[in-house]
């Protein structure tokens, strides 16, 4: 016969299993601290897992029930950067398998499916006393005393149960989540309800985040995130509300309005929880007649599974002690060992997670986690987009298909494209869209749809396609655009334009009129593709541009089904968007499995934005970085790669006063550097090549160059020397002629893969290519 089982603590832990209990007989009491089931809000919605949260509604015999207080639409995800500006978005098809409710609606749920009488309220336990024969006599706050036959402490992260078991305390995981609340927000907050959407919102940064949860009736609940110690968060005054929520808003100075509203509009005072964790392995040795569950058992940071885990350990203990009602002890046994196993794994991805969120590669390493459904998708190709509006580089568009043709640098058996439209007045649509390899065209869907609009600074992904690509394989994306339609988020000019008309995986594909425009040799980059395929043969021949494939809207080519050895991502200015990357992966042998990613952008400085006239220069390096190298999936190493622009344009192009001094421009790469390396990886600075002599206009921008490249070269980085490749032999100021463009300032065609091969050798003495 099974002993009667009390339980302390009326949380979704303690409740799940005394309802499964319930269910199969036993008797159990709870006693809960709380005054009544109303005396405390239950805190915001969950979201409840099918192998975990779904699993104990099962065995509680609740799943209808569940299923009746479902907010609908709440699984929609997003992302946002600190401007507001899109980066991820999923809405909610009813496909998740996460489905959010009301943590107070659960909790009344489960309240209402047990007998009168079971839950004691307000009987807050002070002290456990072992009676012996697994006997232990339980001291309330109130002066009451009781004995239990067996004891289960359901009561959290403070557990007046746990020291019966464990010396363990939580430890403060340097990490406070600061809760606020808005109501009715589509009438009073309409901006903000507008930028968290239907489901939740994400905006992070390393070390400090808001994640703001629509829920039904108009909230929004909010945490907002701050990686601070103990001590920082006790310097502020939470008794005061506006004070603490000014301190809190000013960690978040210069992000969008509509997101500072999170904090600064908050209906209710901003409360901290602060984050405490038990150590990831926590476990005991076994006690005649007591156990623990939830946090009381495995406290850890949030995660999205405590409260499932819980109610998930509340059902196991009720379902183990139903199948071994003769022998409870090893109904306790068999149980703590299941979850000690589970709950060790689920601290250590909790802890994954939050460094997700708000590690060094926030948002981009959660957005990776989120949006690759379990797949780990990798760049075969992508490119730097920058804002072409107002430049007269290619004319609009309007009903017609623009074929864009890059080549892979890794294979895989999916394949997803981004397209961006980060630059723009106005939404983008796509009215129809394919991917193709070889002559096998598959059509592009978007949340399972055949077009897409994109909203202003946002990208949209195509749904992963299975689909075979090989290393060198052309990869064909083709994207018809049914209205007027600036180009605007561009970078490669190598596309075909098509008749008017959808002419979406047509073979052959129907080109506009006139034949690409002959080289214009005596124009500056960007100038007209040459056509000239990479050649790694080819005699130098000291003519030629090197313009790599590309186009507009595309910024990114992923496939998944690999496991790369290294994604470099190659960022700089034109030397480097010109081809360089694209000849280094030509030269690696089909296994090394190294993705290259060309993100540079011609005109581009490491410190500063490019000039108004020539919006297309893209943002300074230190600004994009974060876009376009935290955020290239998997991104293992970074090679800063920059050309003369920061000191070749002042006074030229831009007022003198932009000119740098050497201690900034090396406080530039040391910035970038830092970044990187604070991420996990790798970098490899390249020296930079000489400019034409005309465009140095005096000796003090050659010693710039040379004083960086010294640094460079003896800063104790590793290093690609560029300049070395290229520079003539006879007057190291100059460009060697066989490796130089036509304006003796970019590389060749020929000068292109002479930096290729360094970055080969480069690749090679960092032991990344296969061993021969
Ligand atoms: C900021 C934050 C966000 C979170 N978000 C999520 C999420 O989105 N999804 C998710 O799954 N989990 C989330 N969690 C984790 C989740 O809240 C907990 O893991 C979950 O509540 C644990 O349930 P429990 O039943 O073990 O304990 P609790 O929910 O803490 O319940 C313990 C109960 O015991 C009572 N009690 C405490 N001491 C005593 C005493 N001495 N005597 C009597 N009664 C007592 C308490 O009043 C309470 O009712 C989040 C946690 C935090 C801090």
């Amino acid at each position: 016969m099974a002993r009667p089982m009390t339980i302390i603590g009326a949380g979704l832990g303690g409740l799940t299993l005394a309802r499964v209990l319930h269910l199969h007989g036993i008797p159990a009491t709870v006693y809960e601290a709380d005054a009544s089931a109303g005396a405390r809000t239950q805190g915001g919605q969950l979201d409840i897992h099918e192998h975990t949260g779904q699993r104990a509604l099962e065995a509680a015999g609740l799943t209808a029930e569940f299923r009746a207080i479902i907010h609908a639409g709440a699984e929609a995800t997003r992302v946002l950067d600190p401007r507001g500006v899109l980066l991820f978005d999923e809405p909610d098809d009813g496909t998740g398998g996460r489905p959010e409710a009301l943590r107070g609606d659960l909790r009344r749920l489960l309240l209402e499916s047990l007998p009168e009488g079971t839950v004691q309220w307000g009987r807050k336990l002070t002290g456990v006393a072992a009676l012996g024969d697994g006997r232990h006599g339980l001291s309330f706050a109130d002066g009451s005393t009781v004995t239990a036959e067996m004891l289960v402490g359901a009561d959290g992260a403070w557990s007046k149960v746990r020291p019966v078991l464990s010396s363990a305390n939580p430890v403060y995981s340097d990490m406070t989540f600061v809760e606020t609340y808005l109501y009715d927000v589509d009438e009073r907050h309409p901006a903000t309800a507008a930028a968290v959407g239907a489901g939740v919102m994400y905006a992070l940064r390393p070390g400090r985040g808001i994640t703001a949860h629509r829920e039904a009736s108009g909230v929004i609940h909010t945490y907002v995130e701050l990686a601070r110690s103990e001590e920082w968060f006790a310097g502020i005054d939470f008794g005061d509300a506006a004070a603490a929520t000014a301190r809190i808003a000013a960690e978040f100075e210069g992000w969008a309005p509509e997101l500072l509203a999170l904090i600064t509009d908050g209906e209710r005072p901003p409360v901290a929880r602060m984050i405490h964790a038990l150590p990831d392995d926590h476990r005991w040795s076994r006690v005649p007649g007591v156990t623990l569950i939830g946090d009381a058992a495995h406290l850890m940071p949030p995660s999205g599974e405590g409260a499932n885990l819980a109610m998930l350990d509340g059902a196991e203990l009720a379902l183990a002690l139903a199948a071994h009602p003769d022998d409870q002890e090893a109904a306790l046994a068999g149980f703590e060992e299941t979850m000690f196993a589970r709950s060790r794994d689920e601290a250590t991805e909790a802890q994954v997670i939050q460094e997700l969120c708000l590690g060094e590669r926030a948002p981009y390493a959660f957005i990776g986690f989120i949006g690759g459904h379990g797949l780990d998708w990798v760049p075969a190709w992508g490119q730097a987009v920058s804002d072409y509006r107002g430049e007269d580089d290619e004319p609009d568009f309007d009903d017609i298909t623009v074929r864009m043709s890059v080549p892979a640098g890794v294979g895989g058996s999916q394949i997803r494209v981004e397209l961006s439209n980060r630059f723009a007045d106005g939404p983008v649509r796509i009215g129809h869209a394919a991917i193709g390899v070889g002559s096998r065209f598959v059509g592009a869907t978007f949340n399972g749809q055949p077009s897409v609009e994109i909203p202003v600074g946002a990208s949209r992904w195509t749904d992963p396609i299975e689909l075979n690509v090989a290393k060198g394989d052309d990869i064909l994306v083709d994207v018809y655009l049914p209205g007027p339609t600036p180009y605007a988020t561009a970078a490669g000019f190598r596309f075909d334009r098509s008749l008017p008309g959808d002419f979406v995986e047509s073979l052959p594909f129907p080109l506009e009129g006139s034949a690409p425009a002959a080289v214009d040799e005596s124009r500056e980059f960007p100038a007209p593709n040459t056509g000239t395929a990479p050649d790694a043969d080819a005699e130098p021949d000291g003519t030629g541009w090197s313009l790599p494939a590309g186009g507009p809207f595309l910024r990114t080519v992923e496939v998944a089904g690999t496991e790369p050895k290294a994604v470099v991502v190659a960022f700089g200015g034109s030397s480097t968007a010109m081809g360089w990357p694209q000849y280094t992966a030509d030269l690696l042998p089909e296994d090394a499995a190294i993705a290259v990613v060309n993100r540079g952008i011609s005109g581009n400085r490491v410190r500063l934005d490019a000039p108004p006239q020539t919006p297309s220069w893209g943002q300074a390096g230190l600004t994009r970085f974060d876009d376009d190298v935290l955020g290239t999936a998997g991104a293992t190493h970074l090679v800063i790669a920059y050309n003369s622009n920061d000191w070749g344009l002042p006074g030229r192009v831009t007022a003198i006063e932009e000119m740098p001094t050497l201690a900034q421009l090396v406080a530039g790469y040391q910035e970038l550097i830092d970044r990187a390396e604070a991420a996990g990886i790798t970098v490899v600075l390249a020296t930079i090549t000489p400019l034409a002599p005309e465009l140095r206009v005096d000796a003090h921008r050659e010693e710039l160059r040379q004083d960086l490249n010294t640094w460079i070269r003896t800063s104790g980085h590793e290093y690609v020397d560029f300049d070395a490749a290229i520079r003539s032999d006879a007057d190291p100021s100059r460009l060697e002629p066989r490796y130089a463009a036509p304006d003796h300032t970019h590389p060749s065609i020929d000068g292109s893969k002479r930096l290729a091969r360094a970055m080969v050798d480069t690749l090679d003495r960092l032991q990344l290519l296969p061993v021969r």
